[in-house]
């Protein structure tokens, strides 16, 4: 099928498009900023594989997952764990975030995982929020930074033998870091990684000193950010594997920071969320929910492994009914995006901003 038909078919049925999975909930950072501390303290077994397998059986498939954590590359089994997601949920696109303090082991399972998912884009995303000292302080790591310089150096050259693997920096924006943007833009820009993006501070950080950067600062960092975004042109690997139109993809992420901006304003859905439908998250014990700001409604152990029945019991209709009525609203970027892209008058006018360089 061709993409274009492919994502009509997705605005149309409205399907399952994105599954983040927390694969596990161990760390080996300690990141101010992190809004999943709280889950570190719960001991819930974790998935097994033969539970991740009989749940990726039961699902319906889908194009879009992103593997979240704790820290993904502490799981052992994270390889095969993307292989099943690849073989029997149809996946096309994965994304792996990583705080970048095990080198060796992130470049050989990045190798591993690549090579068993040749028809998927792999997209390693290193996470960055300040230089050197500056960086280790926010992760609470010493030595975050050196390891992420070596890691950097690790993968960097895989990107030659794995034509499915994209390699991008990822930083998040508080009060903390936002005065430092223009050297951490350019000490990024200077490694010439695949992409760099920017989220702002969301949900309730470990480090309650953390907030969002000063409000009126907020358009400027918006309009620099925007420029990063179209210096490097987007996934230039996306458009090869998942080919969802690269200038839509484009537009719909920069047209995210107005977005985000008219949420903080005005406090409520500007685009109708799609999570009722096209989005879930998936917990490392089963529980899930239907995006990351929302609580679990139910768990995939009290359900079989079966999607279906769990989807339609009484927790899941009475959670998706709340999201369809409007009754949440955030500025979480993986669901901002989403609703943009699989509404056509939104990305009709997200591309006429973007021609219009508005
Ligand atoms: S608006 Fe935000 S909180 Fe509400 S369902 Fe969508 S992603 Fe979740």
């Amino acid at each position: 099928m061709s993409a274009f038909r492919e994502y009509l078919n997705l605005v149309r049925k409205g399907k399952l498009f994105q599954v983040i999975y927390h694969v596990t909930r161990k760390c080996n950072a300690r990141c101010v900023s992190c809004f999943s501390w709280k889950r570190s303290s719960i001991d819930t077994p974790e998935l097994s594989l033969a539970e991740v397998e009989r749940i990726t059986h039961s699902m319906p498939d889908f194009p879009w997952l992103l593997l979240s954590g704790g820290e993904p590359f502490l799981r052992e089994d994270l390889p095969a764990v993307v292989s099943l997601f690849y073989k029997n949920s149809a996946v096309r696109h994965v994304t792996l975030p990583t705080n970048a303090l095990m080198p060796d082991r992130i470049r050989s399972m990045t190798r591993e995982l690549c090579a068993s998912a040749r028809e998927a884009t792999v997209n390693l995303v290193i996470s960055i929020d300040g230089l050197g000292s500056e960086h280790d302080r926010l992760r609470g790591c010493p030595g975050n930074f050196e390891a992420l310089r070596e890691t950097w150096e690790k993968v960097a050259e895989l990107r030659q033998s794995l034509p499915n693997l994209s390699v991008k920096f990822h930083t998040v924006l508080s009060n903390q870091n936002y005065l430092h943007f223009d050297e951490i833009r350019d000490f990024v820009g200077g490694l010439k990684p695949d992409l760099h993006t920017f989220d702002f501070l969301r949900g309730t950080p470990a480090d309650s000193s953390l907030t969002l950067p000063p409000e009126e600062k907020l358009p400027e960092l918006s309009r620099k950010i925007k420029a990063v975004l179209r210096h490097y042109g987007g996934y230039e690997r996306l458009r090869k594997h998942h080919s969802l139109l690269k200038t839509v993809y484009e537009a719909v992420v920069e047209d995210y920071y107005d977005q985000f901006l008219k949420v903080l304003r005005e406090k409520r859905q500007i685009v109708p969320c799609v999570a009722d439908r096209m989005t879930l998250v998936l917990g490392a014990s089963g529980e899930v929910s239907l995006c990351e700001m929302l609580e679990p409604f139910a768990s995939f152990r009290d359900f079989d492994y079966d999607f279906a029945s769990l989807w339609d019991c009484e927790a899941g209709v009475r959670a998706r009914s709340q999201v369809t009525a409007g009754r949440c609203y955030c500025y979480h970027p993986c669901y901002q995006t989403i609703n943009v892209l699989f509404r056509p008058s939104a990305v009709a006018r997200a591309l006429f901003k973007r021609m219009a360089r508005l």
